[in-house]
């Protein structure tokens, strides 16, 4: 039986990732979007189960003494993870779950799931770009912009280690390239299910 499949996307913030999908939502069949958990603070306009789980920082840390995070990392100075058991329910069932994590998480996921798991680095086209979107969304302050496009820089460099690049010049595109890209995802075989196809085509 076919079971699920992971898709990563990761890219700096700003980049339109939640635009994209949003965009690409209704041509990429069943999924699952991964609600992360994070200790930062909720911007304006953000819901609690919605965007993301926000937790104080013991709550988190206990979390991850239990052992609930599929992975987990520091951005930008607070804890974001991704809970391993929704994840989990959601590849049993057969969906595509997705994924919007930073580098660190997306090495983390490749360690763990790598077989199963597809990647696309989503980016504006310019650092520019980038710093120009940061400052027209009006939901952080200064140092903040700040943080996140020093993050970006570095963040960039990881892009090789992407199964995809997907260039946000405009939404149309990139979700075009997106509902490409997730079918794909989809059709990506594990291990175990190339085996067993085998031992089946072999008769
Ligand atoms: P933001 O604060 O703009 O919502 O997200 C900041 C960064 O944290 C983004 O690069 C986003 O992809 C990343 N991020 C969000 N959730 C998770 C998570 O569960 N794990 C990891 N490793 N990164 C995450």
């Amino acid at each position: 039986m076919q079971k699920g499949a992971i898709l990563v996307l990761s890219g700096p913030s700003g980049a339109g990732k939640s635009t994209i999908i949003n965009a690409a939502s209704s041509q990429i069949g069943e999924y699952y979007f991964s609600i992360s958990t994070t200790t930062r603070a909720p911007r304006i306009g953000e819901a609690h189960g919605v965007d993301y789980f926000f937790v104080s920082k013991e709550n988190f840390e206990e979390d991850i003494k239990a052992g609930n995070f599929l992975e987990y990392a520091q951005v930008h100075g607070n804890y974001y993870g991704t809970s391993l058991k929704p994840v989990r329910e959601a590849l049993e069932e057969g969906k595509l779950v997705i994924f919007d994590i930073d580098v660190q998480g997306h090495r983390l996921v490749r360690a763990k799931m790598d077989d199963i798991t597809t990647s696309a680095f989503i980016t504006p086209p310019t650092l520019e770009a980038l710093e120009e979107r940061l400052r027209a969304r009006c939901t952080d302050d200064e140092a903040v912009i700040v943080n996140r496009i020093e993050n970006a820089k570095s963040e960039i460099e990881a892009l090789g280690e992407y199964d995809f690049t997907i260039i946000n010049d405009t939404v149309e595109k990139a979700a075009r390239e997106f509902v490409i890209v997730a079918k794909a995802a989809r059709l990506k075989q594990s291990k175990e299910d190339e085996a067993k196809f085998i031992n089946t085509w072999l008769g």
